[in-house]
């Protein structure tokens, strides 16, 4: 219980950050504090491949840096099921 609740704490703190230095919101000394997080926590550095992958598939498949809201959470929600089955099989 303990585990979980950490990794979600900073799972959510840094998400804000992420979601920054993807869109390069962030200034220099903020976009190397979150690089070297995520170098070093795990559960970031995977919330970080998520998004960057969505936004990716995002720019693909409409062409555009902004998705509909609904089609950002169907591939979020995509990602994070097969996420999972990986981990099941693995
Ligand atoms: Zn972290």
């Amino acid at each position: 219980m303990t585990e979980t609740n950490r990794w979600s704490s900073c799972r959510m703190e840094s998400l804000e950050r992420i979601y920054g230095y993807l869109d390069g919101e962030l200034g220099p000394e903020a976009c190397q504090a979150i690089e070297a997080h995520l170098r070093d926590c795990e559960e970031c550095s995977d919330e970080y491949q998520i998004e960057s992958m969505l936004k990716e598939l995002v720019r693909r498949s409409c062409n555009c840096d902004v998705a509909p809201e609904g089609l950002a959470d169907r591939i979020r929600a995509r990602i994070t099921v097969e996420r999972t089955q990986i981990h099941w099989q693995g």
